[in-house]
């Protein structure tokens, strides 16, 4: 704020203040929103990075607000978390994700597309029914379990609860699979995990940004895949923006990535012309 002057500073002030209110009205607009569905899915591909096929997407959820135009989760996700509507709008995200799935299923027999992401927050993970609601979209949605990969967070599974322990067992049970998001951005162990029921890990962007640049960080990368794949965990790395980086990830034997390179959060309309764009001849 220095050499800003008096009304610059008058200014800011009011620019401060004027964001908070916007924060505000968002948080108490989020309860409407859910009934008025005013969410929104895109899709976001994970490809197998050897030959570049699709074989899932990701659910990403965004707010059509009626005023404010598409708003990103890093405008609402956390004060939805912060007032329990993430475990209706989480609900309602996969509900959708998986009738969308099954309905792309459906239409394409020999599509390449294997399974569907879904982002659980730990609010809605921690929630009574969690086991209970996956199973009844699965129901409703016609869609296999074997379809759905649920992304939990690193502080989820540390907080190593009877009841995530037991929840996660009980999801695997039914043939739902489970990734570890952002890994590497939390405290946990690769030594830890192994003792708990998980099946993917996703390493954070901000693992894979200098693997090129800093020899360091692509040795850290390349123990982190070799541990994982030692632990019978598949590891998909996310953010990968540049071919060289798709290129060094497939040689450690990263099986799975995702990111701009290959393709941005995309309409559901469309993934199937993608899908067919990338089918092998
Ligand atoms: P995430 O789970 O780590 O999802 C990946 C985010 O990184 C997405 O941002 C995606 O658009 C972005 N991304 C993907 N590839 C690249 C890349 O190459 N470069 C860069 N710079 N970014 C890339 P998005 O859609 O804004 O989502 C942000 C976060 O919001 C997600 O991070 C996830 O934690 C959360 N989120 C999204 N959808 C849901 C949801 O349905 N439920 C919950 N609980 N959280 C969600
Ligand atoms: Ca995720
Ligand atoms: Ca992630
Ligand atoms: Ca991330």
């Amino acid at each position: 704020a220095k050499g800003m002057g008096k009304a610059g500073w008058q200014r800011y002030q009011s620019d401060l203040a004027h964001a908070m209110v916007q924060r505000l009205e968002l948080r108490t607009q989020l309860h409407e929103a859910i009934e008025d569905e005013q969410f929104v899915l895109q899709y976001q591909p994970i490809v197998e990075l050897v030959d570049q096929r699709v074989t899932g997407v990701e659910a990403l959820v965004r707010w059509q607000h009626p005023t404010r135009g598409l708003l990103g989760p890093f405008h609402f996700v956390e004060a939805a978390e912060e007032n329990g509507t993430i475990i209706g709008i989480g609900g309602w995200v996969m509900r959708e994700a998986l009738r969308q799935f099954a309905a792309w299923k459906a239409a394409d027999p020999d599509t390449s597309l294997r399974y569907i992401s879904v982002n659980v927050s730990p609010r809605q993970f921690l929630a009574p029914d969690f086991v209970e609601q996956v199973r009844s979209a699965l129901a409703a949605a016609g869609a296999r379990p074997e379809w759905l990969l649920l992304e939990v967070t690193e502080s989820l599974v540390l907080k190593d609860a009877a009841k995530v322990v037991q929840d996660l067992r009980a999801l695997r049970a039914l043939g739902v699979r489970v990734a570890i998001d952002d890994f590497g951005t939390g405290y946990s162990s690769l030594s830890y995990l192994r003792q708990m029921p998980v099946d993917v890990l996703k390493l954070d962007k901000s693992f894979i940004d200098d693997i090129l640049t800093s020899r360091q960080q692509h040795a850290l990368v390349d123990a982190i895949v070799t541990l994982a794949g030692n632990l019978d965990l598949a590891v998909v790395a996310e953010g990968i923006e540049e071919a060289g980086q798709r290129v060094a990830l497939d040689t450690m034997g990263c099986q799975y990535g995702q990111g701009y390179h290959f393709a941005k959060p995309l309409w559901p309309t469309e993934i199937p012309a993608l899908i067919e764009a990338t089918r092998p001849a």
